[in-house]
């Protein structure tokens, strides 16, 4: 079994690669078993020009830039490293995912991937956690010595491969029911009145992504036909993309009018700083959808300026860097 680990970054343009930066991976021969052989590419980037945030903090970022290895050679050094192996283990399951998204890039062959096991999930079932357990968070419980880097392919695929003498197959196959929809029915008794279409309105940019999520000035949407000023006092979201950026969304209520959507798209610019762009859009079937996702995301709860700021969130999402 070849247990891999990638790091990628998104970068900010328009080109939607999550190009890869590093293969690390080891091969076990069972679970628990010793670790056997190791592969390591550090990967020049050649899609993207900017790192994103999270690329920007890999240990590794220098050693990117410099190498001469380029993707393609790379995934082909690899490919003979894996020997045909069709069996995969990772901290998640996204990894091979994005390994073979680059090699559609590039024109490659995908990786024939028959099994992909997920370690992280085998692992939260085994210790009894009702949800997902960061790699280090998981290192430090079992008492492995963090004496390598983490969000380094090759340290974390290392980290994961020895977390797996933890895990049983019972754990391997377990599946965790899928979470009842709630809510759902009251949520989406939306006003049913069309109404001309709304302005977009910016917030920030601030320091942080709950600055925008509290200002004033991003929360007190206007009832679209009577022009009657709201407040929204909590922002629901899907599972955020990296860091916080993605859709907002919160309802409020005309006592005349009846119940609209409010939604913000908040995103992170390149010097850090983070903006909000929201407006009252009509109601569709896609933005009932959307709202009912954000319902099963998480919440923010606004605070006004001046109070203790508290983010609360119920869901999780798989990340582009490992949490
Ligand atoms: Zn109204």
């Amino acid at each position: 079994m070849i247990v891999l680990d990638l790091e990628w970054n998104r970068g900010y343009d328009k080109k939607p690669l999550n190009e890869i930066l590093q293969i690390g991976a080891v091969r076990i021969e069972r679970l628990g078993g010793p670790v056997v052989d190791v592969f390591n590419a550090c990967i020049r980037p050649t899609v993207h020009k900017k790192f994103d945030l999270g690329a920007k903090k890999l240990p590794e970022g220098k050693e990117f830039r410099s190498s001469h290895v380029r993707f393609p050679g790379a995934a082909e050094a690899f490919r003979t490293w894996c020997a045909g192996e069709t069996a995969f283990a990772g901290w998640g399951v996204g990894d091979v995912e994005v390994l073979n998204e680059n090699c559609k890039y590039w024109g490659l062959a995908p990786f024939p991937a028959e099994t992909v096991y997920d370690f992280q999930r085998a692992f939260g079932h085994a210790a009894g956690a009702d949800q997902q357990i960061a790699l280090w968070r998981a290192a430090e419980y079992c008492g492995i010595p963090d004496v390598f880097d983490y969000h380094s392919a090759v340290n974390d695929a290392m980290y994961t491969a020895l977390l797996s003498a933890w895990i049983t197959p019972e754990d391997l196959a377990y599946r965790p029911e899928p979470a009842p929809p709630r809510r759902r029915r009251l949520a989406l008794r939306m006003s049913k009145l069309p109404f001309p279409k709304q302005p977009r309105q910016k917030v920030g940019p601030l320091p942080a992504p709950e600055d925008v999520l509290n200002a004033k000035g991003g929360r007190n949407p206007a009832c679209p036909l009577c022009g009657q000023r709201y407040s929204v006092a909590r922002w629901f979201t899907p599972a955020p993309e990296e860091g916080a950026a993605g859709q907002y969304y919160s309802v409020f209520t005309c006592p005349e009018h009846g119940r609209f959507l409010c939604r913000m798209a908040l995103s992170q610019g390149e010097d850090g700083q983070w903006s909000g762009r929201w407006s009252v859009p009509a109601i569709t079937p896609e933005l009932k959808l959307e709202y009912a996702a954000a319902l099963e995301g998480s919440v923010h709860i606004c605070r006004g300026p001046g109070r203790r700021r508290k983010k609360s969130k119920t869901g999780r999402g798989k990340r582009h860097e490992k949490p």
